[in-house]
């Protein structure tokens, strides 16, 4: 049986990426959350309250402010997406200590031009498929 991919917007990937781009100047990372609806996946930036070069965390209460403001549930929330500066959009071990059970990460990777998305499930990340579409 074929099981529907997830389908995320071009045009939004491109404007992560753009973001990603000028964060990765100074070595930071930027995050936020993918949000579900039917099969298509959202990206909803969220303020990157990690301090540090190279990571990223995403307080509960950014989390809840950027839900509001884009008419959006807690219960939508798939997973989380994050830009790396230097490697490859593969999930870090941090990454995979950091993300809830069974939920979605997609890794935007400025240096390798490349967006995966990944099912970190039971300590392991997996990869999922997805189509870029149009609209
Ligand atoms: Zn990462």
């Amino acid at each position: 049986m074929y099981m529907a991919d997830y389908r995320i917007e071009r045009q939004e990937l491109n404007t992560a990426f753009r973001v990603a781009k000028r964060a990765d100047i100074r070595g930071r990372e930027i995050c936020g959350m993918l949000v579900r609806q039917g099969n298509r996946l959202l990206l909803i930036p969220v303020k990157n309250a990690s301090k540090s070069l190279g990571s990223f965390s995403i307080a509960t209460s950014h989390m809840l402010i950027a839900l509001s403001a884009h008419g959006l549930a807690l219960g939508q929330v798939e997973g989380t997406y994050h830009s790396h500066p230097w490697s490859p959009a593969e999930p870090g071990e941090t990454d995979i200590t950091g993300a809830d059970n069974g939920s979605l990460m997609l890794i935007l990777s400025c240096c390798y031009k490349d967006v995966r998305l990944w099912r970190i499930q039971d300590g392991e990340a997996k990869p999922v498929r997805f189509i870029r579409s149009r609209i």
